[in-house]
């Protein structure tokens, strides 16, 4: 497999790209692995990855029934920052903004990240305030980029926002992370799924799984629709379709729902948005940013009602063209590309889970909403660890199904320090 360097890429610029080879393999599935991962989204690929590296683990399978990247890790804002506030939370996403960092070297893979900025507009006093105790709380506990702008600071850097003093939510400032930014999703997936092939990791598509056999409490086999598959430990990492997965297994309720979140692309647009930009208040929710290609990459809230459809609708690309006009009126005649949906599994804490589950050797990775691309490194690395070591490392002990038993939830709606300072 071809190692990506400066010198491949002028190298194939000159004898017409000729020498660029598969980046990973096409196998067909084995009767047994020693591990199984029940889905090729980013936290599959990134678990595989991970076990294959950190814990010389090789024996694995990546089950995905579509397509590498086909399921939220292709259609998500790709924002990542980690202005989380709660402990647990904020130490771990922390972690994962730092293998962000060096994750295009790590795959040898150009995953694409740029540290752009990421502004939460502020609109009075006391969101004033409460950022600032948030951000400070970040500065003391890791993070040393959290900061709160001004409005002139905010003016000199964003100059084309609508500043009107008359607008019905004024803008006063902004909570600013500049470590955070966006990547390329798809480049993501496809560098883990690079990444773990090269390590021997199996990655089998089109291996779509229809049921679980198991004794009182160990995982047998898969039913897949490529042959059954037996496997020493199986890890779901399904997103959207955790519960459907969890139910095969018999295990009853999961305090998750599956929600529709959607996004939207405008037409190419030149350079006008160099940060990521959001905008929270008074029932709006809305993150917007530019993609290298030109378009203004979208989104907003959740639909609020359950659903597997992959599909948008009108009323959400009202409410997100709304708020784009609230913020960036002169958005006013661009025209909307495209716009889509995934299926984020909610958790009632908004919080996800990490851990083990009932059965001895079945292992969860749900639970993610908005934070789930932006925790995709950490995830991966941790939840290869949970595999591999069959103990929850103290960095995500407090992900685990419990934690509703206990009484003691991360309520943070996978948002941050504020709900409505995310994205
Ligand atoms: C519109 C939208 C915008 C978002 N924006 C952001 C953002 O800006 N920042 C951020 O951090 N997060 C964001 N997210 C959330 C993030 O994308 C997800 O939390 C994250 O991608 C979920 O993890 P994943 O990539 O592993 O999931 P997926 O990519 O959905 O992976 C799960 C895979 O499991 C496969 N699967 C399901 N059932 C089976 C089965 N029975 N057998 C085999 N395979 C199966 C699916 O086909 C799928 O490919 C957004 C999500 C959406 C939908």
């Amino acid at each position: 497999m071809t190692r990506f360097s400066a010198w491949t890429v002028f190298w194939n610029g000159l004898t017409g790209q000729k020498g660029w080879g598969r980046q990973w393999r096409d196998p067909e599935p084995k009767s047994h692995y020693d591990v199984v991962i029940v889905g090729g989204g980013l936290h599959g690929l990134a678990t595989a990855y991970y076990l294959a590296k950190n814990h010389g683990v090789t024996n694995i399978a990546v089950l995905e029934k579509g397509w590498l990247g086909g399921g939220n890790a292709g259609r998500n804002t790709t924002i990542v920052r980690s202005n989380y506030g709660r402990p647990g939370n904020r130490e771990f996403y922390e972690e994962s903004l730092r293998l962000w960092e060096n994750l295009s070297h790590d795959l040898n893979y150009n995953v694409m990240f740029s540290q752009r900025s990421h502004i939460a507009l502020l609109h009075s006093p006391g969101a004033i305030d409460a950022a600032a105790r948030n951000y400070n709380t970040m500065r003391l506990t890791g993070t040393p980029d959290a900061e709160i702008w001004d409005l002139p600071t905010l003016k000199r850097e964003v100059p084309h926002l609508n500043y009107s003093a008359t607008a019905r939510f004024p803008i006063m400032g902004a909570a600013v992370q500049k470590r955070a930014g966006t990547a390329r999703h798809d480049a993501v997936a496809w560098g883990y799924a690079r990444g773990a092939d090269q390590l021997g990791v199996d990655i089998l598509q089109q291996c779509e799984v229809t049921g679980v056999k198991r004794t009182e409490d160990t995982v047998t086999e898969l039913e897949t629709s490529r042959g059954p598959i037996t496997a020493g430990k199986v890890a779901f990492a399904v997103a959207g379709n955790t519960s459907r997965l969890w139910t095969m297994a018999g295990l009853g309720r999961l305090p998750i729902e599956s929600h529709k979140l959607q996004a939207f692309v405008s037409e190419p647009l030149k350079p006008l948005l160099d940060q990521v930009v959001v905008f929270g208040v008074g029932g709006a929710h809305f993150y917007i940013s530019q993609s290298d290609k030109g378009g203004m990459v979208f989104g907003g809230d959740l639909d609020w009602y359950k659903s597997y459809a992959q599909r948008g609708n009108l009323p959400m690309v009202q409410d997100g063209c709304e708020a784009a006009m609230s913020i960036l009126p002169c958005l006013g005649r661009v025209k909307l590309l495209r716009h889509w949906s995934g299926v984020v599994d909610m958790s009632m804490d908004g919080t996800h889970f990490i851990c083990k589950t009932p059965l001895s050797n079945l292992y969860l990775n749900a639970g993610w909403n908005y934070g789930g691309f932006k925790a995709s490194p950490a995830s991966g690395w941790y939840f290869a660890d949970l595999i591999a070591n069959d103990r929850p490392h103290e960095r995500i002990q407090s992900f685990d199904l419990k934690r509703f038993e206990r009484g003691i939830q991360i309520d943070e709606r996978g948002a941050g320090p504020d709900p409505k300072l995310h994205g």
